[in-house]
């Protein structure tokens, strides 16, 4: 599987090879003002992936990635559809270094940072994929169009059979409170009701594969 034309020399690296190379990376400015590099969390290979924008002050500090304030919803949406953190599902994010001030990532960072996404989607084998917020929907799918408009929308990562959703950001989440119908939280819920419906089919055609 060729994704984006990986770089060769990251694609032939092991999991813990990888991330290793990436703990010692300085390939953009981010690595100045980091304190940990947020390599990504989760079992390898996984069904389920997860990419966020970029590490914030918590992540920084303890090199894991979404275990802040926005970490903790995620934690909540992806219990709500049976989904462990630790066990079911990988996370990471576009840049491995915490933007100063979380401001949000600049192209060249995440140009920068990409070829490791790129090998780190090559060893995970993700069957759905999942894009939290725009910065990292522009990035994985080249598309800008409005979350609004796109989330929970199935899209197939160019070249792949992964099957890639949308979804609202758990950090834009926080500041709408309303759970009523048509609010982003409802919204989101109706994608993760989605998501899992996927799992369970993917989950169903393995069983089946194995009793054959
Ligand atoms: N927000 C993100 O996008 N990623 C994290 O890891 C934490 C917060
Ligand atoms: Fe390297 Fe990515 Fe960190 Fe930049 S953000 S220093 S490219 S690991």
């Amino acid at each position: 599987m060729d994704i984006f034309g990986a770089q060769e020399e990251l694609s032939k690296l092991s999991y813990d090879e990888l991330r290793t190379k990436a703990q010692s990376c300085k390939k953009c400015d981010l690595s100045k003002t980091r304190t940990k590099v947020v390599f990504g969390h989760g079992p390898v290979p996984c069904d389920l992936m997860l990419i966020g924008e970029g590490p914030g002050e918590k992540e920084d500090l303890q090199g894991l990635p979404f275990v802040g304030r926005a970490g903790q919803l995620l934690t909540q949406i992806l219990a709500s559809i049976d989904i462990d953190r630790e066990k079911d599902i990988y996370i990471t994010n576009i840049v491995k270094c915490r933007p100063p001030e979380n401001r949000a990532p600049q192209a060249k960072e995440t140009e920068a940072c990409f070829p490791y996404l790129e090998a780190q989607i090559k060893l995970i084998k993700p069957k759905i994929l999942l894009l939290a917020g725009a910065p990292s929907t522009k990035v994985v799918l080249k598309n800008e169009e409005p979350m609004s408009k796109i989330r929970g929308h199935w899209f197939k990562l160019p070249g792949t059979d992964i099957n890639v959703m949308p979804l609202f950001h758990p950090s834009y989440l926080l500041r709408y409170p309303s759970k009523n119908e048509g609010s982003p939280k409802w919204l989101t819920w109706q994608d993760m009701k989605e998501v899992k419906n996927a799992l369970d089919f993917i989950k169903k055609a393995k069983e089946m594969g194995e009793d054959r």
